[in-house]
């Protein structure tokens, strides 16, 4: 089995080698995609949603749901850790970053005004994402 526990690292130049212009903006620089635009957005394809820079399994399409804000977002994480929160005080606000804990991408931002049982909103970049398809 894969070990999912090793942390990725790879150097700035490399990144940009692995990944397109907009996912390293995204992944590495801390950007947002335009709402609305995402590939996965309106996804509804049974699988796991992997981290895009380094596999990491990070959400499943059962935690996924339509929040209306225009990226893709889940309402809980598959457990273990994958995800870590860093707290985020640009553009004048007081979010959650979400970051792979894996690779130290990132992802988009943690809310906690979900409308599910959990009460979460993972707001997360497609680009921060890749999907493969799969029973679960
Ligand atoms: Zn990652």
């Amino acid at each position: 089995m894969e070990d999912t526990t090793k942390k990725v690292t790879h150097t700035e130049e490399e990144w940009k080698e692995m990944l397109t212009p907009e996912q390293y903006r995204i992944l590495r620089k801390k950007g947002t995609e335009p709402p609305g635009s995402g590939k996965f957005l309106l996804n509804e394809e049974k699988g796991v949603y992997t981290c895009a820079a380094c596999g990491n399994e990070l959400f499943t399409s059962d935690m996924k749901f339509d929040s209306h804000c225009g990226w893709p977002s889940f309402d809980r994480e598959i457990p273990g850790g994958k995800i870590e929160t860093h707290r985020d005080t640009s553009f004048g606000m007081i979010r959650k970053e979400i970051v792979c804990n894996r690779c130290g991408s990132h992802l988009g931002h943690l809310f906690d005004d979900g409308p599910t049982e959990t009460g979460l909103r993972y707001c997360v970049n497609s680009l921060s994402l890749d999907f493969k398809k799969k029973e679960l």
